[in-house]
């Protein structure tokens, strides 16, 4: 059964706002945005009107190596 993309997709600061690896977009992409969206600690966040802080990752933990994009 085909799963539906993550109806945040088009908006996500996570891949606007932030310089991620290309590993750890893809990853992304296909274990939470393609396959379990629900699962997304960002999504979640939308879900319930919070705030959703830039570098959140989908597994809850802020990425740490990660930078926003325009600000070095
Ligand atoms: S990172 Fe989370 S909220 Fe953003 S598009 Fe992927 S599943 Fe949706």
């Amino acid at each position: 059964m085909e799963k539906t993309i993550c109806p945040k997709k088009a908006g996500c600061s996570l891949f606007a706002e932030v310089d991620l690896l290309s590993a750890l977009i893809r990853n992304i992409e296909t274990f939470y945005c393609k396959r379990s969206f629900e699962k997304c600690a960002r999504y979640k966040l939308y879900q319930e009107g919070k705030p959703v802080p830039p570098k959140l990752l989908p597994h809850d933990k802020e990425c740490l190596q990660c930078e926003i994009k325009g600000c070095k």
